[in-house]
């Protein structure tokens, strides 16, 4: 399902590092990205026309996986079966905050520059809420990750990412932080990429169980997410679900934890939703309440790279929520 004859993007090749010693530019020959720094000299493989820039010593994931094309983080191969469940059953996801996030990320990332350039994290699928951004022609979306999607143009990895200092406008993280590894070294490396007044976007969930099996590391409250980003002036924050969200989520791992069996927990899976999905409705009229900074499913942060980093008293008195 990997696309078909897609070629290098010609455009972001010079803002392209080597993920190894991160000061190499790299050179397309053949089917191969070769570092052009003479004391590191890396090859990378090019696999479907996807660059694969990994530094293998740092990353859970290895070049091989990918020129075997083994599943990694994600497999979009659904059944059918389970793409005609995931159509008729009521989720209990409504992130109805991103619509107008991802607005202001659009308009910001567009005052900065007449043709800015964001990349966008963990976007082997188009994420929730992200439509717009994709179709905003003025933007040159360059769309990463660890695992081939339908739209990943690059694969590399957050905690190294292959591109130069500041050089994007704009960086979207959305639900990624919790997946990786170190999430500090993952923000330090999207700081030194973006340009000074670079907008960074980030969701992360606060209450929601494990969701991508081993893959899936840390959890976030909401004043924990905003000292994530203490080099980053604070343009906008709060939740992406709310309390009722994070019920449900609750609900459904309560029950799923009397099963082991596959089809059993399969079953429950479809009893949950359809008995708890309402409660994300709930959301809209609690979302305008302050316990939402203690009780949320998940948190965004839009922030705008500066060069300071911001004591963390002034973060503490940030503090939101009730408790
Ligand atoms: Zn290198």
């Amino acid at each position: 399902m990997v696309k078909e004859n897609h070629v290098i993007n010609i455009k972001i090749l010079p803002i392209l590092r080597c993920p190894v010693c991160k000061t190499g530019s790299l050179k397309v020959e053949h089917s191969l990205i070769k570092c052009q720094n003479t004391g590191c000299q890396n090859v990378f493989p090019i696999i479907d026309g996807i660059p694969i820039l990994l530094n293998e010593k740092n990353s859970l994931f290895s070049t091989t996986d990918f020129i075997s094309h083994k599943a990694t983080t994600f497999s979009f191969n659904h059944s059918f079966w389970m793409s005609l469940a995931k159509k008729i059953i009521p989720s209990m996801i409504d992130n109805f905050q991103v619509k107008k996030n991802m607005d202001r990320f659009i308009k910001l990332v567009l005052n900065k520059n007449e043709h800015p350039r964001a990349l966008v994290i963990g976007g082997s699928i188009l994420g929730e809420g992200m439509d717009k951004l994709v179709n905003t022609k003025d933007i040159e979306l360059i769309e990463t990750d660890v695992s081939f999607g339908e739209r990943t143009a690059l694969i590399c990895d957050a905690h190294d990412l292959p591109f130069m200092d500041n050089s994007v406008d704009g960086i979207i993280l959305q639900a990624v932080l919790e997946h990786v590894i170190d999430p500090n070294q993952c923000v330090s490396e999207a700081y030194r990429v973006l340009k000074e007044g670079g907008i960074i976007y980030s969701e992360t969930p606060f209450i929601q169980q494990v969701h991508m099996g081993k893959y899936d590391f840390t959890r976030y409250t909401e004043l924990g997410h905003r000292r994530l980003f203490r080099k980053f002036d604070e343009i906008d924050r709060g939740a992406v679900g709310g309390p009722g969200m994070a019920l449900a989520w609750s609900y459904r791992y309560f029950l799923l934890s009397f099963f082991e069996n596959k089809y059993f927990r399969n079953i429950i899976k479809v009893f949950a939703n359809l008995t708890s999905f309402y409660l994300k409705y709930i959301d809209r009229y609690l979302i305008k309440k302050r316990g939402v900074f203690d009780a949320a499913s998940g948190y965004y942060f839009m922030g705008k790279k500066v060069n300071k980093i911001i004591d963390d008293r002034i973060i503490i008195e940030s503090y939101k929520g009730l408790v």
